[in-house]
């Protein structure tokens, strides 16, 4: 094979290649290997009919979804669903620190005095601070917590008659105007099934200069004179509404010399705690500015968790008694720990009351504050990603020292699993892969794998492609992803990476990869973002590895299989809750759809992948059958809409 210059694909961003790219002959040499389990052999009949959910059955009218999408071609907003400035109620106070203070004051008389005796983690607990208001439910009232039974193959979706809902969701991010991870599809995922289920669902975040401004649709200004308490003055803000495919946003924009939302990127600047704590607030002062009273506020992450925390010692007091807060943790490395400044600066007044181990102060910190533990504390209800990762959290050590305030709080904790957009992530439609397919139409399949091969210049052979999508950060396993590529040459397959770090270290090191491997027909690394390609490059895959060290949900292995593409994941977290080993399960086998192993270490990927590719390769009808199996999950929204519904009408109740 002749050598050949494998650039980047157009349209990757994010990409910081450390010194001049030199390209250097590095192919691994192949070996063959792996050995076929005897259980690879059992036959795999097929599942039952899916009950797919797409765009089409919704319009058709499909009864479980009362309300038409809006469309997703640029629309300017009619004039009835996009909200006019509205005038400002009369506010307890005339300046933002009186207000501060009444609301304050009140909440003092509500609250459970701090106890008197050393503070012992876990012991002599009073309730959290807004228990007059939210007692927390038994377990017999616990909403319906399905993922117990693990994953099933796509049902008919129950369908249950309910009052609609007021939701509005706080978040940092917004998938696809501004994504950063999982997060950004989650929010626009769930807004959007809670809209089709006939809630009235609004979203409001930064309005950041770094976003997809060219998948917004009639945006413009609505509100332009917030005054955001700070620092016991105030910033002026304008907000703006604009539909970002169909999702009623409001984008907040401060006007300060801060500029804490224009610098070109979401995260990654010194003052983050301080720029989303004053978001959090922005959009609680716009809630209460603009008179909206929805029934359930859903925040994210520790970025959004003090929304809470502001909502019954701030705005509760002053008469916004209607909301629920629903706290959604994607991932609970990340908790904004920082010092009191950030309690100054928000008109959380009272460093001694914050400071309480019941309330925000770290769990190992006595010297700071942490918004992530604020936000389980205050929270009428606390859910993060997956059912197994709400429990790893709670009882395994993996929330990062938070495992005590989880313990105390577990009554209104509880895991829902992502689910996907079946439009944006859909083999019969996306407008990113050249030929269509379904579960009944495969063979298109690989027509996009052989399109993948073009746009990557890998050779167009017999082997399976086993790729990677995602951050290349020590929570995806680094160290496993560089051995799957190498495992996989080994193993006669090709290997495909699209992934970036923020760490230059690590981008580096890939970098250094990509290089070794850049005259490699059967290998390709892209390194940086490239949502356009990540679709290509999950239609023509044969396999996704994820062998994450930690993973509160993981999106990748539900995108891969929608495509049809065999997840070999490690058994942790979401991974363990949605793919079934095809030889290790209990299930039926028509149930089994991925590979799965246990330890982190080389010889725990080998054993899946091992056995993937022998399968792949020895056994090609029982390969498909997987597939198949894979494809006929309903990894959709319908599932956690409805458990996320539950919660909301459990919260609403109490
Ligand atoms: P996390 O939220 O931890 O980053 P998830 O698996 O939950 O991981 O979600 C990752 C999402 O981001 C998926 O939609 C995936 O396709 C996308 N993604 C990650 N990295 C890239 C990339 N380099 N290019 C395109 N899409 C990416």
């Amino acid at each position: 094979m002749p050598a050949k210059p494998k650039p980047q694909a157009a349209g990757t961003t994010n990409i910081t290649a450390p010194g001049k790219a030199d390209p250097a002959s590095g192919s691994a040499s192949p070996e063959r290997g792996g050995t076929e389990n005897p259980a690879i052999t059992a036959a795999i009949p097929s599942p039952p009919p899916a009950a797919a959910r797409t765009a089409a059955s919704e319009a058709a009218g499909d009864p479980i979804h009362p309300i038409a999408e809006a469309p997703a071609a640029p629309v300017e907003p009619v004039e009835e669903t996009v909200p006019e400035p509205v005038d400002l109620p009369e506010a307890a106070g005339t300046t933002a620190d009186s207000r501060v203070e009444s609301g304050t004051a009140a909440v003092e008389a509500e609250m459970p005095p701090p106890p008197s005796q050393a503070e012992v983690p876990g012991e002599n607990l009073p309730e959290s601070p807004h228990a007059p208001e939210w007692s927390p439910p038994v377990a017999a009232e616990m909403p319906e917590s399905r993922p117990e039974v693990g994953p099933q193959p796509a049902q008919q979706p129950h369908i249950q008659h309910r009052p609609a809902l007021f939701v509005v969701h706080i978040t940092p991010e917004l998938a696809p105007v501004a994504k950063v991870g999982g997060l950004a599809d989650v929010v626009f995922g769930l807004g959007r099934e809670l809209e089709i289920r006939g809630n009235h669902v609004e979203i409001i975040l930064p309005k950041y200069d770094c976003m997809r401004y060219d998948q917004i649709w009639g945006l413009q200004r609505t509100f332009d004179d917030l005054w955001v308490p700070w620092y016991g003055g105030a910033i002026h803000c304008s907000v703006y509404f604009g539909f970002v495919h169909g999702r009623k946003c409001f984008f907040i924009e401060p006007h300060s010399q801060d500029n804490f939302f224009n610098r070109g990127a979401v995260y990654g600047f010194h003052d983050d705690i301080l720029r989303f704590a004053f978001f959090s607030r922005a959009a609680m002062e716009f809630l209460w500015k603009s008179g909206k009273h929805p029934d359930v506020i859903h925040c994210h992450d520790w970025q959004t968790a003090l929304v809470p925390v502001y909502l019954y010692e701030i705005y509760q007091p002053m008469g916004m008694r209607h909301p629920r807060v629903c706290f959604t943790i994607h991932n609970f490395k990340h908790q904004g720990v920082t010092g009191a400044q950030v309690l100054h600066a928000s008109g959380l007044n009272r460093p001694e009351y914050y400071f309480h181990y019941d309330r925000l102060r770290d769990n190992h910190n006595p010297h700071a504050i942490n918004l992530m533990k604020g936000g389980i504390v205050y929270a009428n209800f606390v859910t993060t990603v997956s059912p197994r990762y709400a429990m790893e959290a709670k009882d395994q050590g993996q929330a990062f020292g938070l495992e005590p305030t989880l313990h105390i709080h577990h009554m209104k904790y509880g895991g829902v699993v992502n689910g996907i957009d079946y439009d944006v992530w859909n083999p019969e439609t996306d407008p990113h892969i050249p030929v269509h397919f379904n579960v009944d139409t495969i063979e298109g399949k690989y027509a996009d794998k052989k399109a993948l091969r073009d746009r990557l210049l890998l050779a167009d052979n017999e082997k399976p492609i086993v790729s990677f999508v995602g951050r290349l950060d020590p929570q995806k396993g680094i160290e496993l992803i560089r051995h799957a590529l190498f495992y996989t040459l080994g193993q006669s397959g090709q290997f495909v990476l699209l992934g970036s770090s923020p760490d230059g270290a690590i981008n580096g090191y890939f970098w250094g990869l990509k290089r070794q491997f850049n005259d490699n027909p059967d290998c390709h690394l892209e390194i940086g973002y490239n949502e356009e390609l990540a679709h290509l490059v999950y239609a023509g895959s044969d396999m996704i590895v994820v062998p994450s060290r930690f993973e509160p949900c993981g999106l990748t292995q539900l995108i891969a299989m929608r495509y049809g593409t065999i997840p070999v994941v490690r058994e942790i977290g979401g991974l363990a809750d949605t793919v079934i080993d095809k030889d290790f399960s209990h299930r039926p086998l028509h149930e089994r759809n991925g590979y799965v192993f246990r330890d982190y270490d080389e010889r725990g990927l080998e054993s899946a992948l091992g056995r993937a590719i022998a399968c792949y390769y020895q056994y090609p009808d029982h390969f498909r059958e997987l597939m198949k199996n894979a494809m006929r999950y309903d990894y959709s929204w319908n599932h956690p809409g409805q458990d996320y519904l539950n919660i909301y009408d459990y919260i609403r109740e109490k």
